[in-house]
């Protein structure tokens, strides 16, 4: 199932790449005609882009995934912007059998032993959830930025996902700085989680995500036990079972 070829995409994103979000999103929303979804995380970027979804008249959806060790204030954050936005966001959790066993098996909080088991949980919580929702669409819409990590210095603002069965991936605010993303937030007044006024700059499990300090690299406040060149969740990646 793929609604554009890998040349198409190709050449969009060449021509979408000083096109702005609204627009990306509006040919995304027409394109792929309700079998699109936002996977939003409530951080910030995300918070932008149901904030751009809401004011333009694309048909994009939205979805969440409920790995089980959220922070509150997110939970918080999920139902204050489903009233203020009047848009359902539709929640995916682990297969309950699977995060038993493994918690059963390796402990409550494995993912700090090692990375592999990090990357176990990270899979099971919210890959396979990721899977689930992502599989009858035939696009999907993320919040994802050149400058948050390495492993993200080279997306596009469409291209094909080889990791979720060819499906498009677009990227609507790929080259925004995070200085941009804080001044649309102050700009529109949308709402966003209060844990980054706390020196939360990426906001993920609770026992996983700290707060870091001023000029620190963002990616410290994640997986901070971990080499820099790991620090995926899976999500995004080429992850291998
Ligand atoms: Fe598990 Fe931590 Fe990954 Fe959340 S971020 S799924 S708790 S390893």
């Amino acid at each position: 199932m793929t609604a554009i070829s890998e040349s198409e995409a190709q050449q969009l994103a060449k021509k979408f790449e000083h096109l702005q979000p609204p627009d990306i999103l509006t040919w995304a929303g027409k394109q792929f005609n309700g079998k699109i979804a936002l996977a939003s995380s409530f951080g910030l970027e995300d918070v932008v882009i149901i904030d751009l979804i809401a004011r333009s008249d694309a048909k994009i959806n939205v979805f969440t995934i409920d790995t089980g060790r959220l922070h509150q204030e997110t939970y918080a954050l999920m139902e204050r912007i489903s009233e203020k936005y009047k848009i359902p966001v539709t929640i995916y959790f682990p297969d309950n059998a699977t995060v038993e066993k493994m918690v059963n098996d390796e402990g409550i909080n494995s993912f700090y032993r090692s990375s592999e088991a990090r990357v176990k949980c990270c899979h099971i919580r919210k890959v396979d959830p990721l899977h689930r929702a992502l599989a009858p669409l035939e696009a999907w819409v993320t919040g994802l930025r050149r400058e948050q990590a390495s492993t993200r210095s080279d997306i596009h603002k469409v291209e094909i996902d080889h990791v979720n069965n060819g499906i498009t991936k677009v990227n609507p605010i790929a080259d925004w700085t995070g200085d941009q993303v804080l001044e649309y937030i102050k700009k529109h007044d949308v709402p966003y989680n209060p844990l980054l006024d706390q020196g939360y700059v990426s906001i993920g499990c609770v026992p996983c995500t700290r707060p870091i300090e001023k000029g620190e690299n963002p990616r410290k406040g994640r997986w901070w036990w971990e080499d820099e060149a790991k620090k995926e969740c899976g999500l995004h990646l080429n992850f291998k079972k």
